[in-house]
């Protein structure tokens, strides 16, 4: 875990690069080693009891603490103005890690219905188990999320924009109704990233991260975070020294690596997200497309209030045609990845019916307003012609006679 009472007033692409870096290393090493070692031997064995109690800093056992990964969450405590953070194995390890912590037997949680497709089953399949219930509000009604959480809850569990149609919570507003009711406010801020949106200075109490995504940036490493008031980081972490689901020291290093060019790839994602957004809603073989930066989509003003710099490296879309449309044109895109992920710097696609949420039914898929040939489009960091191009080639060959 990761503390610290002052945030320097760098910007975002600074603390990006230079933030947890500090050391001193090994051999006036700049950049940050990779740790591997279980624990940390001391010849002086009442320092070793006083770094124990927590008197003096150091590490001892790497399931509790770890030099690299100290160094990632800090990096990441920086970028979000948190007075605390605590890193995980991945985004649901990070999760399911801080519900843990902070529920009890008989706590009610609000979310909204369009929560990452993992977390909504901890909501509606895992907690009640353990006597804590969940409602999910209809991801757009913000009066109904202020009601829910009216009726009283222990957490207000939100995520902005969502996945896959990029709904966006007013932040604010939500963190309003949150504290009215005596509840915290967590953000999952995985597809914003703190260059574009940073919920704590907005009212949330803690965010979330699925380092999988952007924060790591090259899909090759698996990590999660939890970060804001250090009171609940603590209760978070103590858990976690507990139940063991810690980032590992190279993956540290690898969030680390990635996340030093967080600012240029998110800043440039979004420029090409929001090019590639204004085209498709112009093609005649494109029935809809859901981005929060188009003036056309519901949650543009939300977002625009509460995001910074751009609207994130995301998009859906989706095709006359319905999903035979769909199975011709995927496979005919060059510059993308067809998989789950997203976040990375080469283009990744994939339809939600297949991805996200292929465990529920046309029906339900309807209720949230996902159609059946709708399109993810996580947008990486080609040149923005090439991936209009790429778009533009695909879609002739299935356009509709
Ligand atoms: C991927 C994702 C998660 C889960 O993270 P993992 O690192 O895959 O465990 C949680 N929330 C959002 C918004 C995500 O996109």
């Amino acid at each position: 875990m990761s503390t610290a009472a002052k945030h320097p007033a760098w910007g975002p692409g600074t603390i990006s690069v230079r933030a947890g870096e500090e050391g001193p290393w090994p051999g006036g090493a700049t950049q940050v080693p990779i740790v591997n070692s279980v624990a940390f031997g001391y010849d002086d064995i009442d320092r070793w009891h006083e770094v124990a109690l927590g008197k003096r800093t150091g590490h001892i056992y790497s399931r509790n603490t770890n030099p690299t990964v100290a160094a990632f969450e800090e990096k990441l405590r920086q970028l979000e103005g948190a007075e605390a953070a605590a890193s995980f194995a991945s985004g649901m390890a990070a999760i399911s890690n801080m519900l843990w912590a902070l529920l009890r037997p008989g706590d009610r949680v609000v979310s909204i219905t369009d929560s990452y497709g993992g977390t909504s089953r901890l909501f509606l399949e895992f907690l009640p188990r353990y006597g804590i219930t969940a409602e999910l509000v209809p991801t757009g009604d913000r009066d109904a999320l202020d009601r829910a959480v009216a009726q009283g809850c222990r957490l207000l569990y939100v995520e902005t924009p969502t996945n896959p149609t990029l709904k966006v919570v007013d932040l604010p507003r939500a963190a309003r109704a949150a504290h009215a009711a005596g509840a915290i406010l967590v953000v999952d801020n995985t597809f914003a990233t703190p260059i574009l949106q940073r919920p704590l200075p907005l009212g949330a109490d803690l965010v979330v991260h699925s380092a999988s995504k952007f924060l790591g940036g090259h899909a090759d490493v698996l990590g999660g975070v939890v970060a804001g008031r250090r009171d609940l980081v603590e209760a978070v972490f103590q858990f976690r020294e507990i139940n063991g689901a810690v980032l590992s020291a190279d993956a540290a290093y690898l969030l680390i690596r990635g996340m030093k060019t967080l600012a240029l790839r998110v800043r440039q994602q979004s420029q090409s997200a929001l090019a590639v957004a204004r085209f498709l809603q112009g093609h005649e073989a494109v029935s809809r497309v859901f981005y929060p930066g188009l003036k056309s989509h519901p949650g543009h003003d939300a977002a625009a209030a509460q995001m910074n710099g751009g609207f994130g490296g995301v998009l859906a879309f989706s095709l006359h045609g319905g999903f035979d449309a769909v199975r011709k044109f995927l496979p005919r895109l060059q510059l993308a990845h067809l998989a789950a992920n997203l976040g990375s710097v080469e283009t990744v696609a994939g339809p939600p019916r297949t991805t996200s949420h292929v465990e529920l039914r046309a029906e339900e898929r309807e209720a949230l307003g996902i159609p059946e040939a709708l399109i993810r489009y996580s947008v990486g960091i080609e040149e923005t012609e090439d991936l209009v191009l790429d778009l533009g080639r695909a879609l002739a060959e299935v356009m509709p006679d």
